[in-house]
């Protein structure tokens, strides 16, 4: 069915006049045609946000609560319609389209009843203090193509609880959906509210340098983060990086397998590896190692099969572009290369039966060396290694790279015992007996590499205003 998507600019469709099409992950068939922003789209979604905020700033926080309630309803009655686009792509099954966008709901709900309060800083005989918030201006959210509306939505209600107005810019592999609730959600907001614009890096880039931005949201790769804080460094804006992880999963003699097969199964293959925080690297204490291996790869091999048809009910996919496969598919080749032991999975040629779409069967990789750049660095697709341990010390110490920081796990019947590791995990969130899951309401961010600030949570909302503080004379 052939779709049509606009840039959103003042609440007005705007078509262009130089177009892209995505690619379907699964059959590698061309998606819809998607209106390029211009210069000049750019330049009134600029003005039309900074005239838009002045009133939008006043607003009450029961006004935007009830719109933010209104932007959940459009996910909720077009449901179908944006996980079916979602569905082409990214090449997520339905069940983890379903996923995204219930999530998205999600945001949209719990961020509407979590708004930030004034609190008293502090009390005496003379003197109080109260902070207050306000919004900071225009945001800039920049966004990744592994979760396409989570990932988004999370920026976009953050910022429009706050007082702020929004320009969101998708990856330029997932436009489609996010375009799409924009579109869908016209006449919620003031026009110039909520505004999204697609292109690539040069989009991006023009937020970044933009005078009239005042902060930039990103999610994404550790390189381009770098740019992105460069460049907002001449305006000052405020910024925060989602960046990439390469989550250690460590699992104790002790652990319970029955529960930790299957969450570190899921864990690193869930959307076939393409999450922030999947478990990258296993850990497995050498007691345990062999019976460990034997049943996550009797596990993988029946729970996370490549299926073409996209509706069944799978958490795995294909590589969600091909740039991406590229990048996967030389990781898994220059494993077998170097001679490493594959256990399940290493096609990456003629992987379905007609040899289309982008897809690589989960992969597990037996104690490769631990300098080796499967391990040292982040994979973001489903190969996963699973190495030997003995020592505590050194497990942490493997487990903390200088490099990244954002999510870990610990495997352990004993809670006492996985939290005092957790503890000394250096890493932005650490599940205990499960795969890593952010939570709505707690903050999430990554320490080194992995992020700069973080968002989520009431703590999140907190990057999305400036803190003013009155001071009372009693
Ligand atoms: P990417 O860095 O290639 O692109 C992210 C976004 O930045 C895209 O919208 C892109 O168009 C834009 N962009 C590219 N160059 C730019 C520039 N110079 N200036 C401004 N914007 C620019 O990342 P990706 O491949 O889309 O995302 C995958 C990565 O994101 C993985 O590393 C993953 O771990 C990470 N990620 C992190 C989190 C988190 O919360 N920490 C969540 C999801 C994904």
């Amino acid at each position: 069915m052939e779709l049509k998507f606009y840039n959103i600019v003042n609440d007005e469709l705007r078509e262009s006049s130089e177009n892209h099409r995505g690619i379907d992950p699964r059959t590698e068939e061309e998606l819809w045609p998607c209106p390029i922003a211009s210069d000049k789209d750019f330049e009134d979604a600029v003005a039309a946000a900074q005239k838009a905020f002045k009133t939008w700033s006043k607003s009450t926080v029961a006004e935007r609560q009830a719109a933010l309630v209104k932007l959940g309803d459009v996910l909720k009655e077009h449901a179908e319609e944006l996980a079916s686009i979602l569905m082409r792509e990214s090449g997520k099954s339905k069940l983890m389209s379903d996923i995204d966008v219930q999530t998205s709901i999600t945001h949209c709900i719990w961020y509407s009843q979590n708004p930030l309060e004034d609190n008293v800083q502090y009390e005496d005989d003379t003197t109080k203090i109260i902070a207050t918030h306000e919004p900071l201006g225009v945001v800039g959210a920049i966004c990744p193509w592994n979760f396409p509306l989570i990932l988004s939505s999370v920026k976009i209600v953050s910022a429009l609880i706050t007082g702020n107005c929004v320009i969101v810019k998708p990856s330029p592999f997932t436009p489609y959906a996010v375009m799409k609730w924009v579109e869908l959600s016209r006449g919620i907001f003031p026009p110039g509210v909520f505004q999204v614009l697609n292109g690539g890096a040069d989009v991006g880039a023009k937020l970044c340098t933009h005078p009239g931005i005042a902060k930039i949201t990103f999610t994404g790769t550790i390189a381009t983060g770098k740019k992105v804080l460069a460049a907002c460094a001449g305006t000052l804006k405020r910024v925060t990086l989602e960046l990439a992880g390469n989550d250690a999963c460590i699992v104790c003699p002790d652990a319970d397998l029955d529960v930790a097969v299957p969450s570190v199964a899921s864990g690193a293959f869930f959307n076939a590896g393409q999450v922030c925080v999947a478990s990258k690297r296993i850990y497995v204490h050498e007691s345990i190692y062999d019976e460990f291996l034997s049943r996550l790869v009797a596990e993988v091999e029946k729970s996370y099969t490549i299926q073409a048809d996209g509706h069944a009910f799978s958490l795995f996919g294909p590589v969600s572009n091909k740039l991406q496969y590229g990048i996967v598919k030389r990781i898994i080749d220059d494993c077998k290369a170097k001679g490493y032991e594959i256990v399940t999975g290493g096609q990456t040629a003629q992987v379905t039966a007609d040899g289309k779409g982008f897809w690589l069967p989960p992969t597990i990789v037996k104690n490769p060396p631990e300098e080796c750049e499967l391990v040292q660095e982040e994979q973001f697709g489903p190969v996963l290694p699973v190495l030997e341990w003995s020592d505590e010390d050194d497990v942490v110490a493997r487990a903390n790279l200088a490099n990244a920081g954002l999510g870990a796990s610990v495997y352990s019947r004993d809670l006492a015992n996985a939290e005092r590791i957790a503890r000394r995990l250096e890493a932005g969130g650490i599940w205990i007996n499960q795969s890593e899951r952010p939570h709505h309401a707690a903050y999430f961010g990554g320490m080194k590499d992995s992020g700069f600030g973080g968002e989520m949570g009431k703590q999140g909302l907190l990057s999305y205003v400036y803190t003013k503080c009155l001071y009372f004379k009693k």
